[in-house]
């Protein structure tokens, strides 16, 4: 789905002028995909999306908002969200905990499922024994599966694709992880909030009074790191102690995750993957160089075929990708006219053209038939024996 980046403004509620930016400022226009806006941590597409879900910001209807806030609360935010924090509340103006975070990001790697966090798993007593014990209050299924496994692709994508904002930091990890990074206005806060299929991890950056961290000290640069280091240790070590495997079952030889092993994030089985082109997301037509393959519910495929690569009148048949074209001649496509100039006809020499021939003294190009070298006649210069060069040797 693709969803506008050019820039807007709006009134906010005290009646001053609000207009998102994304990260890179200068950085805008034209449309988006949402999986590369989140990827990218595009700040105005996501407040677009909001938009045009969940109605408008200043609207007088008290319901605003409310399904977007459903969702949250399903997800384990219990922070007050309010109707005066406008539209920005997309790109997380409140104050969450990191515990908070954590649990609505554990439904993302738990298939959508809803774990209540708890602190004490049980209280002894000497001479009693078990006095207290905490009782699970039931899991919840917050988002369709299908949603939450989208979402992990998604944030995947933000630390294994190039243009992720995690991206650059993520040489030699070596584990399946997926998160986000997140960065506050005049970097107050910088976030990091991910997740192996094993264990969620929130960490926050921030100075308990409100200042900066510091120009450019974003999310990606003051938390990822930290994250991922720890993280290296943790995502064994869980694995180990929790689920009472050795190393040798999920790593193999060179201490890379086994594929196929119990790290993998696990799609739901009504998701499959499917090849499409990596423009326009839609089925590969013959002239698509490149195409990817995405995780869709079945029976959700996308059903066009591209229409941005090639000439795209009328439908265009797929072709086994072997057979596509390496380079896509496009014929829409600048090129230019190839100008041919046309071999006149010749007619025999002209009398005139014989006579100045024949005379050595004028120098005149003569028109002779085409493959016909021309005889031009040169004036020949009498010369001496004595002035002839000397060849070598005498
Ligand atoms: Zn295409």
């Amino acid at each position: 789905t693709m969803v506008s980046n050019e820039a807007f403004f709006k009134l906010d509620a005290t009646g001053k002028v609000w207009s998102p930016t994304n990260y890179y400022a200068d950085e805008f226009g034209g449309q988006v995909k949402i999986r590369s806006a989140i990827i990218q941590s595009l700040n105005i597409p996501t407040v677009r999306v909001f938009e045009t879900l969940f109605g408008r910001a200043y609207s007088p209807d008290p319901y605003w908002g409310k399904p977007t806030l459903e969702i949250a609360r399903r997800m384990g935010i219990r922070t007050p969200i309010t109707k005066d924090m406008g539209l920005s509340v997309a790109l997380g103006t409140p104050d969450i905990s990191p515990l908070e975070m954590a649990t609505a990001y554990s439904v993302f790697a738990n298939q959508g499922t809803l774990v209540r966090p708890y602190a004490i798993e049980s209280i002894y007593n000497s001479r009693e024994g078990t006095r207290l014990k905490h009782i699970p209050s039931g899991d919840t299924q917050a988002l369709d599966p299908t949603i939450a496994f989208q979402m992990t692709s998604i944030l995947t994508g933000v630390l294994r694709e190039r243009q992720g904002t995690g991206y650059r930091h993520m040489e030699g990890f070596p584990y399946p992880v997926a998160g986000k990074t997140g960065t506050t206005n005049r970097y107050f806060d910088a976030w990091f909030v991910g997740y192996s299929n094993n264990i969620v991890t929130a960490l926050w950056v921030g100075h308990d009074r409100r200042t900066s961290l510091g120009t450019k000290r974003a999310g990606g640069t003051v938390t990822l790191p930290s994250w991922l280091s720890f993280m290296e240790k943790a995502i064994p070590y869980h694995l180990e102690k929790y689920k009472g495997m050795s190393k040798e079952e999920f790593l193999d030889t060179e201490g890379k995750p086994k594929p196929g092993g119990p790290l993998d994030f696990e799609a739901p089985d009504e998701m499959h993957r499917v090849e499409v082109c990596a423009y326009s997301l839609l089925r590969p037509n013959s002239y698509c160089a490149n195409t990817t393959k995405i995780w869709v519910k079945k029976g959700e495929e996308p059903q066009m075929f591209c229409r941005d690569c090639g000439v795209s009148y009328g439908s265009i048949p797929t072709v086994d990708a072997s057979q596509r074209p390496q380079t896509p001649p496009n014929p829409l496509h600048y090129q230019p006219a190839v100008q041919r100039r046309r071999l006149e006809p010749i007619s025999a020499p002209s009398e005139a053209d014989l006579r100045r021939a024949r005379n050595p003294q004028v120098q005149v190009p003569i028109r002779t038939k085409p493959g016909v070298a021309p005889a031009v006649p040169r004036p020949v210069e009498p010369r001496s024996v004595d002035s002839l060069p000397v060849p070598p040797g005498q």
